[in-house]
């Protein structure tokens, strides 16, 4: 790793007084530092101290050495504190004890070290018995030698702990809080002998080297493997350091006056209103959040100490003022008097998020764009699902990867047939397939959950399984299933067909059995609250609640975004939930998926058949697609609805090629009927068989092959618009190419394209203009952009096929080969295939945008993805500047949120 003393570090000072500090200075003081200076600042009762900064830590990790300078400033600052506290530093009388403590910018609880009492050495021991009794001074004292060893010398924290439980065995007691003075001096001397055994050293007796190499031991904590994988995973950068804060020791365990709490200003995981906290009388911080002593609820202290309750209370609705947010607080009592330890905006649960902005907003605390700042899509998505009540002590029998999020609980059914008759029976199903392909399409819409053994997030599985709102669980480990057996082995058991499992499509974990489900009511009252066209009226949301907040957050949205939410949809009843959803239209329409199931087999007619075999397959595609086009526009009358030609990767609608092998080397074999049609079939099979179908004849391909398809389905498209208009409706259908590579494929099926529309209308003595645009899923396509604008009405970035191709990534197979590897190793930071990967597939798209708008300024710009619906890629195709993004009906209100958030994000960082 390499950290680098910034350019303005001579500038940057290294150590700031809480009372010269504020809360915007958290770049160089740390979160807690800038905090708790704030707090001095608006007068709440903080014990003194100073911060030294992130400056000096970066120059000690870069250099090995502390800035010439630190420790003459940091003696100045002490001696500063000395005189406000009015104690000093070895007083045997009343000595000065500190706390040190790490805070960097970004909080990392519990990363980094802390050692409390520093400064405590024999000398002082008279003074510290004069404060809390001779068992607080010996408390202290061991907790210092203890937390100095460990943290500043090195020695192995386990060999205290070791101590600790004989000490307890010995004096007959189950906590160390029971432990006397007696025991605890005993300890005291025995943790200093550990020292000295240990690395030869004992604590020093000059409380300022006690600080001084506490400062430095906080500094080097920065790159202990635990702090350093903690930022791996939340995506903390290495070479901000951390800060120190040195501040006077007040003590919560000095007597029954005394105590230590912990405090939300409001209910961090519903978000109403009121204090929510812990109190311990007679204890240290500590000792509130380790569990070692079960807290009071913080009401308690208003019988116990009314006056203290009372003013923390104030305090708090200051810190909420001050803060416009919701604050997580530590204070202590010592002796009766309140101290503020500590602040920072507090974490909370996404039900908690919502409501908090939103009851905000109607307190006057912050605006609506602020409020919008405040949530995210994530948080969205995760109140938009049903969930599992809790899965604790549930038998996990397996883990996959969180394809399509939500909570089902069913029986296993191995095959699509078994899936749609038990459901038909009125059964839940889990439909548990090895990987999934078009013909499992049925049976997957009759299951309430689909779990794959192979296959990544944009697997067939799970793109189908989003679009159809269906929890889904892709590539697990582990799972084998025995198709002649009806059974599966799973690692954490054997399933057989029948037996009833529960699927967790946000975690991406299996259970045996049925676990209790809580569905999302914000999703209900999301989808009855929409204007579906019926007239009906809308149930209102209680005032206040967490759909109101919702509710009230994506209208601002609305209001705020310039980017434009589209669905991905292929049925009237997905596109109507869409629309009832918020969705301005389908983006894409995977015609494909409308030839599915039963209807499999035209696809295979009009590749494997004869001359007739063809022509009727081709008529029957075109009848059956009339009659969706006219389903689908109806649904959305007034809307766009860019329909797809048709891009099948081949395989998934012709017959397996092993089990044809097999069939007709049965048929062939000796008691067997040779059957001349299965021959027929699997030389045809054997024919169009490929490789490698994902980079094969798809899209354009096939339909440069198979030019009649393209003309059947334009047809049908066509006739049924000029039906619609005739009926007095207001259809917007959109033609679009897909897989192309080269302007020449577009050029040629354009043409073909214009000819349908145009026997269609001659046919009808219309006349109509059908927009015509080209997928951009390939590189090429992207590098060539400018010579397809000149052909094309708009774009439509395919993100997931882009990704693919740019990267070299099968996105059925990556994940389950080596993605998740590449993920854990930390080589790759996101899944590239479900977050659009900014500076190579990103780039590709910015080129494109520019080139093409550069060649037609009126040229339209779609994406339609699974990047068309994940929050962080949302915000950065935003900043690309398309039109609009379409994504799967169950995150159409994700899409129009961030849409909104990317507009005030970008606001607020292009106002200095
Ligand atoms: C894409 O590739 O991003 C796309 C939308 O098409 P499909 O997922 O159907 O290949
Ligand atoms: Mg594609």
């Amino acid at each position: 790793m390499s950290l680098t003393v910034n350019s303005n570090a001579s500038t940057a000072p290294f150590v700031v007084a809480f009372a010269d500090g504020d809360m915007s200075m958290s770049d160089l003081m740390g979160g807690k530092g800038a905090n708790l200076a704030e707090m001095t600042r608006i007068g709440l009762p903080v014990p003194h101290g100073f911060t030294i900064t992130t400056a000096a830590c970066r120059h000690y990790l870069t250099l090995g050495r502390e800035p010439d300078d630190l420790d003459h400033q940091v003696g100045i600052h002490l001696a500063q504190l000395e005189s406000t506290t009015g104690r000093r530093l070895g007083n045997p009388a009343d000595p000065l004890l500190v706390s040190v403590r790490s805070g960097a910018k970004r909080s990392m609880p519990g990363m980094m070290e802390t050692v409390l009492n520093v400064g405590l050495t024999d000398a002082v021991i008279p003074g510290l018995v004069a404060r809390g009794g001779e068992r607080f001074a010996w408390d202290c004292y061991r907790r210092l030698v203890q937390m100095y060893g460990r943290t500043v010398l090195g020695v192995d924290g386990e060999l205290f702990e070791v101590a600790l439980v004989a000490a307890r065995r010995e004096a007959g007691v189950l906590s160390d809080t029971e432990l006397d003075a007696a025991s605890l001096k005993k300890l005291t001397t025995d943790f200093r002998r550990t020292l000295v055994n240990e690395v030869g050293e004992d604590l020093p007796q000059d409380p300022r080297e006690q600080i001084r190499r506490t400062i430095d031991a906080v500094f080097s904590s920065w790159n202990v493997p635990r702090a350093m994988t903690y930022r791996k995973h939340q995506g903390i950068g290495d070479d901000a350091g951390t800060a120190v804060n040195i501040v006077e020791m007040v003590y919560g365990n000095t007597g029954p006056d005394s105590g230590s709490g912990v405090c939300f200003t409001r209910d961090p995981a519903s978000g109403e209103p009121g204090v929510y906290g812990d109190y311990l009388p007679n204890a240290q911080g500590e000792d509130v959040v380790n569990g070692s002593r079960t807290p009071l609820p913080l009401q308690d202290l208003s019988d116990h100490a009314p006056a203290v309750y009372e003013q923390l209370m104030g305090h708090l609705r200051t810190l909420e003022t001050h803060y416009r947010d919701l604050c997580d607080v530590e204070f202590t009592v010592e002796d009766g008097t309140l101290w503020i330890l500590q602040t920072r905006v507090g974490k909370r649960s996404p039900a908690a998020a919502f409501t908090v902005a939103s009851a905000m907003v109607s307190e006057g605390l912050i605006d609506l764009d602020e409020a919008l700042r405040r949530v995210d899509g994530y948080q969205l998505e995760s109140l938009l699902h049903p969930r599992f009540m809790s899965a604790e002590g549930e038998l996990l029998l397996a883990t996959g990867l969180a394809a399509s999020p939500g909570a089902a609980v069913g029986e296993v059914v191995f095959d699509a047939q078994k899936a749609v008759s038990q459901a038909a029976e009125g059964r839940n199903v889990v439909l548990m397939r090895t990987e999934t392909s078009a013909d499992d399409v049925g049976g997957m819409l009759a299951a309430v959950a689909i779990v794959t053994a192979r296959g990544g997030r944009t697997s067939h599985a799970a793109v189908v399984a989003r679009g159809i709102g269906r929890t889904c669980v892709a590539g697990v480990d582990g799972l084998v299933i025995d198709l002649d057996a009806r059974t599966a082995v799973c690692p954490g058991g054997s399933i057989k067909e029948g037996d009833t499992i529960s699927v967790d499509g946000t975690t991406g974990k299996i259970f045996r059995g049925a676990l209790a489900v809580r569905q999302s009511q914000v999703a209900e009252l999301l989808e009855k609250q929409a204007d579906d066209g019926s007239g009906a009226e809308q149930p209102e949301p209680v005032a206040g609640s967490l759909a109101a907040a919702v509710l009230q957050l994506l209208a601002h949205a609305d209001h705020r975004r310039l980017i434009g939410v589209r669905a991905n949809a292929e049925t009237s009843p997905d596109a109507l939930r869409a629309r009832r959803l918020g969705a301005e239209g389908i983006g894409l329409c995977r015609t494909e998926h409308m030839l599915l199931g039963e209807r499999a087999v035209l696809v295979e007619h009009m590749v494997l058949g004869d001359e007739s075999d063809r022509a009727a397959a081709l008529a029957d595609i075109e009848e059956l697609a009339h009659t969706d086009f006219l389903d689908i526009l109806r649904a959305m009358d007034g809307l766009p609805v860019v329909v797809r030609l048709l891009d099948p990767p081949l395989h998934e609608f012709l017959p397996d090629l092993t089990e044809l092998s097999v069939e007709v080397a049965l048929n062939n074999a000796p008691g067997g009927t040779p059957d001349p049609q299965a021959a027929r079939r699997l030389a045809g099979v054997r024919r169009w068989h490929e490789g490698n179908p994902m980079l094969g004849l798809r899209g354009v391909r096939l339909l440069t092959v198979v030019p009649e398809l393209i003309e059947a389905q334009v047809r049908a498209l066509a006739t049924a618009t000029l039906e619609l208009k005739t009926a007095g409706m207001d259809p917007h259908p959109e033609l679009m190419v897909p897989l192309v590579a080269d302007p020449a494929e577009l050029s040629a099926a354009t043409a073909r394209m214009r000819g349908a529309i145009e026997s269609a209308c001659v046919a009808d003595g219309a006349t109509l203009r059908i927009p015509i645009g080209v997928m951009i899923e390939l590189p090429r396509a992207a590098l060539t952009a400018d010579r397809l604008a000149l052909d094309a009405d708009f774009f439509s970035f395919g993100t997931n096929d882009l990704t693919q191709t740019t990267w070299g990534m099968s996105r059925d197979d990556a994940e389950g080969a080596f993605l998740a590897e590449y993920r854990e190793s930390g080589l790759l930071d996101v899944d590239p295939f479900m977050t659009l990967d900014d500076v190579g597939v990103g780039r590709l798209v910015r080129i494109a945008v520019e080139e093409g708008r550069r060649a037609r300024p009126d040229l339209g710009l779609g994406v339609c993805g699974e990047h068309a619906g994940d929050p962080i890629s949302i915000r950065r195709l935003v900043s690309i500047g398309v039109d609009y993004v379409s994504c799967s009906p169950p995150r159409v209100p994700i899409a129009r949120l961030e849409g909104g958030r990317a507009v005030v994000l970008a606001e607020s960082q292009a106002t200095p």
